[in-house]
């Protein structure tokens, strides 16, 4: 199969067209229509096998987490998709695979309203880049910029259990079989939270989508805000949805513990984000109407860094250093 068979059979779709999308796949450059009054916010990335994702993924579950993880990135700045371009490399043309990678990318596509409006594909090593652009009305866009002290931190979704499965799949614990399920969807297919992003404009006051792990995109935000933050670790504990009593024992290291998970995991695509204290029953309401569970986790400090705190107010350095856990 050549090139253009390729792109035909399983990329361009007649019925694909947008309001936003003047021309798509099958011109040198797809033509774009942002709303009158909007900005376009554009990201792109990249999912390599063998390092952000292991040569057994289903390529059903692929197709989906390569769209994703853009998606996601929309949905930490409040954006709402337009449409997306596909540049993909492959190591040959495999017929059963491109079905699935295409089933999964286009059922979150469609999901989305997120069109595929062009790309590029060629033969190499796996490599699946992928462009989303949306729009965000003037000046509204969500940026890592905005958090201020006394502002309240938040968080969508359950995190940590991503990063339990990377660690089952390795070998270093090992889940119950339906721990192990459930921990394993939330790696190979994640959630962007597309809504809730759209219902925090104007509400909240930074956010970012969690992908390194919560305390690091967490300083991506502290560092531009020039702000630091406190957490209660009591809270956080409640983001990961597997518990002790679904993790072999004899398997888990002394110095692992839950809450490394929560505060390092990564991969979890959650969205971390500040909001003042007034506005919080309109952060409750944005949970609500969007579907999506949200936890406040802490508060935002003036003074720098992350401290974590106890049910009873104590620090936790020891927690803290542990940061480094999977370093
Ligand atoms: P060019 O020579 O201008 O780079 P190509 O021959 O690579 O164009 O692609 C032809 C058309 O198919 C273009 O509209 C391009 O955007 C689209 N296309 C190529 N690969 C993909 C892909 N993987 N997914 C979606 N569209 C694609
Ligand atoms: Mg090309």
């Amino acid at each position: 199969m050549g090139e253009f068979d390729l792109i035909r059979r399983y990329f361009a779709r007649p019925n694909s067209a947008a309001a936003s999308v003047s021309v798509g796949i099958g011109d040198d450059c797809a033509v774009l229509q942002p709303t009158p009054g909007m900005q376009l916010c554009v990201s792109s990335d990249m999912l390599v096998e063998g390092r952000h994702c292991l040569s057994t993924v289903d390529p059903v579950r692929l197709g989906h987490k390569s769209l994703a993880v853009n998606l996601s990135d929309l949905a930490a700045c409040g954006a709402k998709p337009l449409g997306f371009t596909l540049a993909l490399s492959l190591p040959h043309v495999d017929e059963a695979w491109l079905a699935g990678f295409a089933q999964g990318l286009f059922a979150l596509a469609d999901a989305h309203g997120c069109p595929l409006v062009g790309g590029d594909t060629t033969r190499g090593p796996l490599n699946i880049c992928i462009t989303v652009f949306g729009e965000v009305p003037t000046g509204q866009a969500l940026l890592r910029s905005g958090a201020r002290a006394g502002d309240e931190l938040w968080v969508s979704g359950t995190v940590g259990d991503a990063r339990l499965a990377l660690e089952a799949f390795r070998g270093s614990l090992a889940l119950t079989t339906d721990a192990f399920d459930a921990a394993r969807l939330r790696m190979e297919q994640p959630t962007p939270r597309v809504g809730l992003g759209l219902a925090l404009r104007g509400i909240a006051t930074s956010a970012i989508d969690i992908s390194d792990g919560l305390l690091g995109d967490l300083g991506h935000v502290l560092r531009a805000s020039g702000v630091g933050a406190r957490i209660d670790t009591h809270i956080a504990i409640n983001l990961i949805a597997i518990n002790c009593s679904q993790i072999c024992q004899k398997s888990i290291s002394e110095d692992t513990n839950l809450l490394d998970f929560v505060l390092a995991g990564g991969d979890d695509y959650e969205l971390a984000f500040t909001a003042p204290a007034h506005q919080h029953a309109a952060v409750r309401a944005a949970g609500v109407s969007s579907g999506t569970r949200i936890t406040r986790i802490g508060n935002i400090t003036a003074a720098s860094g992350v401290q974590l705190v106890d049910a009873n107010g104590q620090a936790r350095p020891d927690l803290y250093a542990s940061f480094d856990h999977f370093a």
